[in-house]
């Protein structure tokens, strides 16, 4: 039995509009008892959010359950650890809620963790408040690499380029948790239950959604409806060197050709 780790943006939708078969996609899979979780960088918002931004705008069942977020993974990813549970953290709601959900204790001075995700309403402050706290020995958590994000109004910078200046105040490498880090996709792995390698990571990003596929160990299926297009497919694999098991057009075609 194949089970499924879908990206979210650019694979089931593009913003706020539906990507053509994505629904159809999840109910061929909910018919044929195939499992799968979707997997998503975006650390922003609560799985719960995730789910209905899924109802909303795809039009089908979805539960947060079916959600896996770069902040759930980063919140797991410290709770595992044994070097303490104070974190400071620069990010929105999905990142708050996930790391109190997990027991962590999010505090302002003498932290154990920075975690650094999306964080709209980023500052100088935090900027410093980050560096000081990495520099007298926190350890330094990012939660997805995206330097860039596609909005509705033209592209905005993305988690990676928040974390740039805490890299270059600190001189440190973050541990980063979102795709293409094998670290999300160990969790994500885990939560379907079954052997990577029976697993399809399906999603429209060469670099991060086929690059932690196949960092993984799993099978990858890249569709051309978000980062990747017919147009830029094959400049995109010379650039990258990631050469997906499958290029499908899109959702409907990878279905075919799972039958086929
Ligand atoms: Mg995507």
């Amino acid at each position: 039995m194949p089970g499924f780790l879908i990206d979210l943006d650019g694979t089931m939708y593009a913003g706020t509009r539906q990507i053509p078969h994505a629904a159809s996609f999840i109910k061929a899979l909910e018919e044929r008892g195939w499992p799968y979780l979707y997997v998503t960088n975006n650390s922003s918002r609560t799985p719960e959010q995730v789910a209905a931004h899924i109802r909303d705008i795809v039009g089908i069942d979805a539960d947060a359950e079916y959600v896996l977020s770069s902040a759930q993974a980063a919140a797991s990813y410290i709770a595992e650890r044994q070097d303490g549970s104070r974190v400071f953290a620069i990010g929105e709601a999905g990142l708050r809620q996930a790391l109190t959900e997990v027991g962590l204790e999010l505090v302002e001075r003498d932290p154990d963790f920075v975690v650094q995700g999306i964080d709209r309403e980023f500052t100088y402050a935090k900027l410093e408040a980050a560096v000081r706290h990495i520099a007298a020995g926190a350890g330094f958590i990012m939660t997805n690499p995206d330097h860039l994000l596609p909005g509705a109004h033209g592209l905005s910078p993305g988690a990676g380029s928040l974390g740039a200046a805490i890299r270059m105040a600190t001189q440190i490498e973050p541990v980063v948790i979102g795709k293409p880090s094998p670290i999300i996709m160990r969790y994500a792995v885990e939560r379907l239950g079954l052997p990577a390698g029976d697993i399809w990571a399906v999603g429209d990003n060469l670099r991060t959604d086929i690059g932690g596929g196949i960092a993984a160990g799993c099978r990858t299926a890249l569709v051309q409806t978000g980062v990747a297009t017919s147009a830029n497919v094959d400049a995109q694999i010379a650039e990258t060197g990631f050469r997906p098991e499958l290029v499908c057009r899109d959702l409907a075609e990878l279905l075919e050709r799972l039958d086929g």
